[in-house]
């Protein structure tokens, strides 16, 4: 459930609604854009009558969400989430950030290789897999509560943060979905990034590495995810794919990788974007 307040709506209010919603039963995530303050309040009670929420003073609107996102959805931030790193780079904005490095990390010597080449072509951050979890922890059917267990003690041991809750800088990625179509990979399901804009506030990565499988289709699914609108691309670069242990066929070599830097540069000015 979306509770927008008012813009004139004091502090005092916005607490009112907040502690209106916990004691019934809600956790409250609030969001304060430039002009007005947004609660979105996550719970179970499908019999709430919103009215109730309607009627305290400073509310603008209650909106009830049956999408189980409610914290990624597009109505809980309007404005669309800006996800800043101490090195200056920000995601979601107008800057097309790209992902580059090996599938995984074989060696120091290997990962040093491929770090130096993609970052003289223009990556910003360096991608290098360690271990290699589910995409979303919703989806994961195995251990189920022991594995949280498991997870949490990991985390505390080696003082790491642990997934499902509390972080919303959460980039959003489109790698490829099943099709029946088994030429590539995976099907890279480009329409899926206007989508996801158009109802998440987070941004959106496109990863043509594993959304083709192919190192020669890695390029032109790379243009075109820029040119659809992706705020981030992934891409798999290793400095001699023949021997990666792991995804080598998709795996640019770092040549090919620079080269298409300089197309991308190209296209995201033509979209009102930047590289
Ligand atoms: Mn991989």
């Amino acid at each position: 459930m979306i509770v927008a307040m008012q813009e004139t709506a004091s502090e005092e209010q916005i607490q009112q609604v907040v502690e209106h919603l916990i004691r019934m039963g809600f956790s409250v995530h609030r969001t304060t854009g430039e002009r007005q303050t947004v609660l979105a309040a996550v719970g179970a009670r499908v019999d709430f009558d919103t009215r109730n929420l309607e009627v305290l003073s400073g509310v603008e609107h209650v909106h009830r969400i049956s999408a189980p996102y409610k914290l990624a959805g597009r109505s809980f931030r309007p404005q669309g989430t800006l996800i800043s790193f101490p090195n200056g780079v920000t995601i979601g904005g107008d800057q097309v950030v790209v992902m580059a490095g090996p599938c995984s990390v074989e060696s120091r010597e290997q990962l040093f290789t491929a770090a130096e080449k993609v970052s003289k072509a223009g990556a910003r951050a360096l991608r290098g897999g360690a271990f290699k979890p589910r995409t979303s922890p919703y989806s994961f059917q195995g251990l189920g509560l022991e594995a949280l267990k498991l997870l949490r003690e990991a985390g505390d041991r080696f003082g790491m943060l642990v997934m499902s809750g509390g972080n919303y800088d959460v980039i959003l990625c489109e790698r490829g979905i099943r099709t029946f179509e088994t030429y590539t990979r995976n099907t890279l399901d480009i329409s899926a990034i206007p989508i996801i804009h158009k109802l998440s506030h987070l941004p959106m990565a496109s990863d043509p590495s594993h959304g083709t499988g192919l190192r020669d289709k890695v390029p032109p699914m790379a243009r075109a995810s820029v040119a659809a609108g992706a705020d981030v691309l992934l891409i798999e670069v290793h400095p001699d794919p023949d021997k990666a242990l792991s995804d080598g066929a998709q795996s640019l070599y770092p040549d090919h990788f620079a080269q298409l830097m300089d197309e991308l540069r190209m296209i995201a000015p033509a979209v009102g974007r930047k590289l």
